[in-house]
C-alpha cells in the first residue's frame, strides 16, 4: 500500500458510514497520468484507492473520508453516494482487459474494506450502475462474477422466475429511476454484458434471482441471535494480507 494523499475529500456528510464500494475504471492511459488528475485540486475528483495492471494499491483517502468519486446518482433510493460508500480506481483505458495482478490486489483490498465496515457482498456496485446516464464503469470486460464467486459481489444463478416484471426487480436492486433501456442497458453492462436487442425473458430471470440473494441475505442479517453468513466468507484483514505476495500491499 502506497500513501499518496489527494487534497480532493471532505467530512462523510450527516453521520453517513460505508455502506457500499463503487468501482470505477479511471480511462486513462497510465497511473502517473491517473494519480497526477485524482490529486489535481481543479478537477475536484479523487477516490479511496487506486490499483494498478500490476497489482499495486496507492490510498489516496483515508476510508473514514469522503472521497469525490461518485458524482450524481443514487442507490437504493438514495443519493450522496460518496457519503455512503467506498471508492475504488482501476487502472484501465476503458478498452483493455483487466490485468491479473490488478484483481487479485482488489480481491485482497476489498476483503478488507467489506470486513472493516460489514459492507455486504450485494454492496459492491459499478459506477454505472448508479449513475446510468452517465456512466459506463468499470464496463463490459469486468469480472463481476470472479468477485461474487470469491463472496466479494453478487452474480445470478440460473433458474431465477422470469415472471417477475423487470422494473420490479431492478428497484429492489437499487438501480435509479431513469429511462427503462437505460436501466436495462445498465444492468446488462453489469450481469449480462454484450446483451442486445429488446428485454428478454432471461433479464428477468437474472434480475429476479439477484433479488432473491437479497432477500435471503437481509433475513439472515436481521435474525436476532444469529451471526450474517457473509461473515464468514471473508477472510480477515491479516489473512487477506498474509495471502498477497509482492504485489506493495
Ligand atoms: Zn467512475
Amino acid at each position: 500500500m502506497i500513501r499518496h494523499p489527494s487534497p480532493n475529500f471532505g467530512p462523510r456528510r450527516n453521520g453517513l458510514r460505508p455502506e457500499l464500494v463503487v468501482l470505477h475504471y479511471t480511462q486513462m492511459p497510465d497511473v502517473p497520468s491517473a494519480l497526477e488528475r485524482l490529486c489535481a485540486l481543479e478537477a475536484q475528483v479523487s477516490a479511496h484507492y487506486l490499483i494498478g495492471a500490476d497489482g499495486r494499491v496507492w490510498q489516496l483517502v483515508e476510508e473514514t473520508a469522503r472521497a469525490w468519486h461518485a458524482g450524481a446518482g443514487s442507490w437504493g433510493g438514495r443519493g450522496d453516494v460518496n457519503s455512503r460508500s467506498i471508492g475504488i480506481e482501476l487502472d484501465n483505458d476503458g478498452a483493455s482487459p483487466f490485468a491479473a495482478p490488478q484483481m487479485q490486489a482488489l480481491e485482497a483490498l476489498l476483503g478488507g474494506v467489506l470486513h472493516r465496515w460489514a459492507i455486504p457482498p450485494a454492496g459492491v456496485i459499478a459506477h454505472s450502475d448508479m449513475a446510468p446516464e452517465r456512466k459506463q464503469d468499470p464496463g463490459p470486460r469486468f469480472d463481476w462474477r470472479r468477485l461474487a464467486l470469491l463472496g466479494l459481489s453478487i452474480w445470478p444463478r440460473p433458474g431465477g422466475d422470469a415472471g417477475t416484471p423487470l422494473p420490479v426487480s431492478l428497484d429492489r436492486l437499487g438501480y435509479p429511476e431513469v429511462a427503462p433501456p437505460l436501466r436495462l442497458a445498465a444492468f446488462r453492462l453489469r450481469f449480462r454484458p454484450g446483451a442486445q436487442g429488446p428485454e428478454a425473458p432471461i433479464d428477468r430471470a437474472a434480475a429476479a434471482d439477484l433479488v432473491a440473494q437479497l432477500e435471503v441475505a437481509n433475513t439472515d442479517r436481521s435474525a436476532p441471535g444469529t451471526v450474517s453468513p457473509h461473515r464468514d466468507r471473508y477472510r480477515t484483514t491479516q489473512q487477506v494480507r498474509r495471502s498477497v505476495r509482492g504485489d506493495g500491499i
